[in-house]
């Protein structure tokens, strides 16, 4: 499920990008990704979501030509380090898997963690602040009553109450990232 992490994988952020741009084979991401995912033994099936006939050519063509064994120890230390810069890069583990859903508040877990997630991995705080500014009140994580009732179904075991704490801080008060995401690590 998710090869492309929710469509994080084919947008990577500059950090990301400077390290595909470093390899010595030139391919997109989707197809970084494909191959990584067509070398783990335990695979046998990609559950990509397609919308044109493009992709479905694109996806049955990296399922014919990878399989176990396809990637060289080169390979290996690429992806390692974009996993790596993607981990320092994004601050909450969120998968988008869905879940922690439904919140008892109706909160849309995934797409708020992704609003600080893109913000904070893009560069683009401000841009994430003027997207939360414009949801309903019943919709920003301030609304969370901290029932923790999704914390014990999220695979990542996020600290889903906390961080909405936090969340609005950045986003709704304008608290500086670093700062709030210090006080979360520490
Ligand atoms: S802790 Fe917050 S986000 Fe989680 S279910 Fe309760 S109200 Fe929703
Ligand atoms: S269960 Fe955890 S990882 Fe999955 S969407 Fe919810 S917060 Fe994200």
């Amino acid at each position: 499920m998710e090869p492309l992490l929710g469509g994080r994988l084919v947008d990577p952020p500059d950090p990301v990008q400077a390290i595909w741009d470093g390899a010595a084979e030139v391919q997109t991401p989707v197809e970084r990704a494909m191959r990584w995912l067509w070398d783990q033994p335990e695979i046998s099936v990609v559950l990509s979501g397609m919308s044109t006939m493009a992709q479905v050519i694109e996806n049955v063509a990296h399922a014919s030509r990878y399989g176990v064994g396809n990637m060289t120890a080169a390979d290996q230390d690429l992806i390692a380090r974009a996993r790596t810069r993607y981990q320092e890069l994004c601050p909450i583990p969120c998968t988008k898997c869905e879940y922690c859903l439904p919140c008892t508040v109706d909160l849309k877990i995934p797409e708020l963690f992704d609003i600080l997630n893109r913000g904070v991995m893009y560069n683009r705080i401000d841009e994430a602040r003027r997207r939360y500014d414009r949801m309903a009140p019943e919709q920003k994580a301030a609304a969370c009553i901290a029932c923790r009732e999704c914390e014990a179904k999220c695979p990542q075991s996020i600290p889903i109450s906390d961080w909405m704490v936090h969340l609005d801080e950045i986003l709704g008060q304008g608290m500086d990232v670093d700062a709030c995401l210090a006080e979360m690590a520490g």
